[in-house]
């Protein structure tokens, strides 16, 4: 039976859950926020398959194929705005449903006032607009592996679209493929623990006196798709009640620094060219490069196909989008999420120790003060975007600090 000693070891996708033929496994979270399969061993009866389905401890091998890149931007403008990068998920998910077909994704829970990332699935356009936004949470996938199946052995045509680990482990859940699904990864960095989302959501509370009933990350309305940002809102307003950029947001920040993210993402097993997806969608900040025409900070999304199955759609979403082809090598060159797993900061143990004894308020002020050296950045990013400028600042101080 399935037993993580080792933490690095499980990300947490649920397929061991999803495939136990008698119930005994359920998902739950450890004191950092994060779950790990949790066995009932009276009711276990040994039959092994939750550690044959599990995507860590029994890789799928990376297989070359043939592959083709795509730059991607949404044709409504208000899709484009609401969506982190170019839009191209909503494109595809729009094509979906037009057919009839259903959407998997992941988004706060419909229906719960906490903010939680679970995934589900929506089958209406208006819908869709729930997936857009709950970036850098990692989400619970509880039974949708189950539903899927029913789906896809019902002949309905599903799109599911997930983190690396999250699409693999639905593969090796399926065990076989299946030509009515659409399989969607997105780049990732890394989750980071629930816990300090949790904790960020006090302090947040404790600064503004409001409590977030939603957050959305990468909100482009203020500073465009440039530069990272979170804002929170209150009930239904569309004005956020706090807004501020990844030098300042101490979610971001320690997001950014690798300080709180799921262990195992530290050596993900997911990082690779060739997946068994039949499309990788990742933001395109350098869009600058590869067209002219999409470089106009409203984002843009690449595109990796992998399958005849995923050049298809990619066809299909022509009404709903801007689609324009590159050149593979140049389009995956240097993008070190893709590759790489995040370094994992020396001081995350001490981070998680303060994250279990401090409140909220006290662990955000004293690990990511808004001290003179973080105003002064702040004003620095805002001016240059003012001045339309931010973009080649960023350009010459990564080159200058060599990054
Ligand atoms: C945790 C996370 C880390 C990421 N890290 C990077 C990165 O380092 N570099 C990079 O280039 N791109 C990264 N991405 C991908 C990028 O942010 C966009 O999601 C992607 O470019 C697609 O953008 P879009 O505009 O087409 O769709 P959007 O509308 O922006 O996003 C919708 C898609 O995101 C999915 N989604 C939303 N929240 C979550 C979640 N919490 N977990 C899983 N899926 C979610 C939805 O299911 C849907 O598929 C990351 C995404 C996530 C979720």
């Amino acid at each position: 039976m399935i037993q993580i000693t080792d933490k690095t070891l499980c990300c947490g996708c649920a397929a061991c859950m999803n495939i136990c033929p008698v119930n005994c496994i359920s998902m739950k979270a450890d004191e950092e926020g994060c779950e790990y399969p949790s066995v009932d061993v009276c009711v276990c009866i040994g039959c092994g398959k939750c550690e044959r389905v599990c995507p860590v401890l029994s890789p799928l091998a990376e297989e070359a194929c043939d592959q083709e890149a795509f730059l991607v931007q949404n044709k409504d403008e208000r899709v484009l705005l609401q969506s982190t990068s170019g839009g191209a998920f909503s494109a595809l998910a729009e094509s979906i449903i037009e057919e009839g077909g259903v959407v998997w994704g992941s988004g706060y829970a419909p229906d719960s006032p906490a903010l939680v990332v679970t995934c589900f699935a929506v089958d209406t356009v208006g819908k869709l607009q729930s997936f857009r936004n709950s970036k850098y949470l990692q989400s619970s996938i509880g039974y949708a592996f189950r539903k899927i199946e029913e789906q896809l052995r019902d002949s309905t045509k599903v799109l599911f679209s997930g983190t690396p680990c999250q699409a693999e482990g639905l593969i090796r859940y399926l065990g076989r493929p299946f030509d009515n699904l659409i399989l969607v990864d997105v780049v990732c960095r890394a989750v980071p623990s629930n816990a300090v989302f949790a904790s960020y959501l006090e302090w947040l509370e404790a600064k503004t006196g409001k409590k977030a009933t939603q957050v959305r990350f990468r909100d482009k309305r203020r500073y465009g798709y440039h530069y990272s940002n979170i804002c929170a809102f209150e009930h239904d307003s569309e004005e956020p009640f706090y807004s501020a950029g990844v030098e300042s947001d101490p979610y971001l920040r320690a997001f950014f620094s690798n300080i709180c993210d799921r262990p195992c993402c530290y050596e993900c097993r997911f990082k690779k060219r060739y997946r068994r997806v039949d499309l990788t969608l990742w933001d395109c900040f350098d869009v600058g490069r590869f067209s002219k025409t999409m470089n106009n900070n409203k984002g843009a999304t690449r595109v990796l196909v992998h399958s005849e199955k995923g050049a298809l759609i990619l066809k299909d979403i022509q009404p709903y989008a801007h689609v324009e082809q590159i050149e593979v090598d140049r389009a995956i060159d240097r993008v070190n999420e893709l590759f790489n797993s995040a370094r994992k900061n020396p001081k995350r143990s001490i981070f998680m120790e303060d994250l279990l004894r401090m409140d909220g308020c006290t662990l955000m002020e004293t690990w990511f003060p808004d001290n003179l050296r973080v105003k002064a950045e702040r004003l620095g990013r805002r001016v240059a975007e003012r001045f339309g400028v931010y973009d080649t600042v960023k350009f010459f101080l990564k080159k200058l600090l060599g990054k």
